[in-house]
């Protein structure tokens, strides 16, 4: 059976195989490679995935939702319809869509993946992912660092000589920074650091700030949810245009009026200023939890559509002094890469031979109390047990004995994070080991953290005096689904009526048209109007040959009509 890569990002998700000439992203119903990651109800009740759900952001945007895998493991309700959801579920609805885009593609069905994540995803947020994979009836065999994926589609693990390289990685919402070592054929990630929050739609922020400043007055409170959507979608058509031009205008319809909003690339700079400054600390940080200087860098590896950003690259080139790679397109890096580690998984013979290290990206450990002065003690500190950067798999293991003499249980709590004290620390779960009671010396615990490459943590804690060893199940993880409620999930998912892949095309035909009419004013909305009237007719014709004329006839006319939106 196939084992699939599947790149779950913020924006856009990507699926791919590895095959006898290399990796290969398969296309989606509308023939790209890109879906983006974007979830809706269709006016009939049916779910929607990809471009005709992102085209209904801004006509319909009660009914859709994009960028939820910033809320992958937290509680945070998605109400579609009559029915809530959690963004594993609707991770799960994108993954089904592509999941059965590889099944068209290849022929027959999928049911293993690969996925990728950010470095800096925590532990929380992993599990999430696995959870979303099975939801999607996928069983997720492993998920790989983004920026690992990224160094194997670049084929660096093929390097002869002892390198050094940098993987920056600025996708919609994140920011991953990693350093990758090769050394006698071994590839191995010294270290990663990055920004959760910080990604290319920070900068559409930016622009969207900026024109609303134009527009005058306090237009987030009076603009709809649909007007600030299209203003949204054409600060990022404005930003993308920045990458090749030094000045854009845009066509607004503010009210009854049409305003034409300009942004030069100047503007652009001063704006983002604030957003360019926080590339700068991951990217320290990384080279400096890899003992190394910015000197010892051999390569700079571009990933994610916003590093196609001049300022971007223009940033990155003056703290690294070096100019940045981008030969493969940043958006299919990852998941060609990731195609490449599922053809290593799967023992493929052109990759018998690498052997790849990981690291854990944070630091485990536990809460601890110390006695500061004889009968003074102080309790909430963090006991790192894996720091961060730590090569995995790993295993470690402390000694530390009761607090006071005569307790008889030890409650255990493990946190991740880098802060000194637990209370600023994410908790990962607890445990609690009896000890017996010996009012004479105080009873010693060993603590043994196990990290292995899927990112998942067991603790094993050991009663020296008894050698008696609990071991710790995370499940109550505050925003984790357990297993019954990941189960429950994938019923209700394939309960869900999805819109026909093969209708899809319409579907986007008939949202760009929707979003076209937003943006338009008297006349043209009729006319809008009157061609969704003529496609709805066709389409009831059920004649295949004349749905696809008019489909394509239709993409022409409004190809026209949304760039005359852009200038
Ligand atoms: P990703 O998550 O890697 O697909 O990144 C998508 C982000 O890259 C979005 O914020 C896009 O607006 C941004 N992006 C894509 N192409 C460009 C471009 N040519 N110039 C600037 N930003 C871009």
């Amino acid at each position: 059976m196939t084992l699939v890569a599947i790149d779950l990002g913020t924006t856009n998700s990507l699926i791919s195989v590895f095959t006898e000439s290399g990796p290969e992203l398969i296309p989606n119903a509308l023939g790209d490679v890109l879906t983006p990651s974007a979830v809706g109800l269709s006016d009939k009740g049916d779910i929607i995935v990809g471009q005709a759900a992102k085209n209904r952001l801004v006509s319909h945007p009660k009914k859709t939702f994009a960028r939820f895998k910033r809320f992958m493991g937290t509680n945070r309700d998605f109400k579609l319809g009559r029915k809530t959801y959690r963004a594993e579920d609707l991770s799960a609805m994108v993954l089904q869509s592509l999941k059965s885009d590889a099944e068209a593609y290849l022929g027959h069905e999928v049911t293993r993946a690969i996925i990728s994540v950010p470095a800096y995803f925590n532990d929380v947020q992993r599990k999430a992912t696995y959870a979303a994979g099975k939801i999607a009836g996928l069983k997720v065999e492993r998920l790989i660092n983004e920026p690992t994926a990224a160094a194997l589609a670049y084929g660096l693990n093929s390097e002869e000589d002892e390198n050094t390289f940098i993987v920056i990685d600025l996708g919609g919402g994140t920011f991953d920074v990693s350093i990758l070592e090769i050394f006698d054929g071994i590839m191995e990630v010294r270290s990663s650091a990055g920004d959760a929050f910080l990604g290319g739609e920070d900068f559409t922020e930016a622009i969207v700030r900026e024109f609303a400043r134009q527009l005058g007055g306090p237009v987030f409170e009076t603009l709809s949810p649909a007007a600030l959507g299209l203003l949204r979608d054409l600060a990022d058509k404005a930003k993308i245009e920045l990458s090749q031009k030094e000045e854009v205008g845009v066509k607004f319809t503010h009210g009854n009026e049409q305003v034409e909003l300009k942004l030069s690339r100047q503007t652009f700079e001063e704006i983002s200023e604030p957003l360019i400054k926080k590339l700068r600390m991951p990217v320290q940080r990384a080279i400096s939890d890899a003992d190394l200087r910015a000197e010892n860098i051999d390569r700079v590896i571009l990933v994610g559509g916003a590093t196609r950003m001049p300022i971007v690259r223009a940033h990155m080139t003056r703290l690294l002094k070096l100019f940045p790679e981008h030969k493969i397109d940043p958006d299919h890096v990852v998941a060609l890469g990731a195609a490449v580690q599922a053809g290593l998984v799967d023992r493929h013979e052109a990759l018998e031979d690498v052997v790849m290290t990981d690291v854990c990206p944070f630091t485990l450990g536990t809460e601890v109390t110390t006695e500061i002065r004889p009968g003074h003690y102080q309790s909430g500190l963090f006991q790192p047990i894996i720091e961060r950067n730590t090569v995995i798999p790993v295993s470690r293991v402390v000694r530390n004995s009761t607090v006071v003499k005569g307790q008889t249980e030890v409650i255990l709590r493990i946190y991740q994070g880098e802060a000194p004290r637990v209370k600023d620390n994410v908790l990962l779960g607890e445990i609690k080991i009896d000890v017996p009671k010996n009012m004479l010396e105080h009873e010693e615990i060993d603590i043994r953290f196990t990290y292995d490459v899927s990112g998942v943590l067991e603790v094993l804690v050991t009663t020296i005096s008894t050698d008696r060893t609990e071991r710790l199940i995370l499940e109550g993880n505050p925003g984790s689904l357990s297993l019954d409620e990941i189960n429950k999930r994938f019923k209700q998912l394939e309960k869900l009526k999805v819109h026909p892949r093969d209708k899809a095309e319409n579907l986007a035909i008939i949202s760009r048209l929707e979003r076209a009419y937003e943006n338009q004013l008297g006349d043209m909305r009729h006319f809008i109007n009157q061609k969704l009237s003529e496609f709805q007719l066709i389409l009831d014709g059920q004649k295949e040959t004349d749905i696809e004329n008019a489909r394509k006839e239709l993409s022409e006319w409004l190809e026209q009509i949304e760039r005359t939106d852009i200038f």
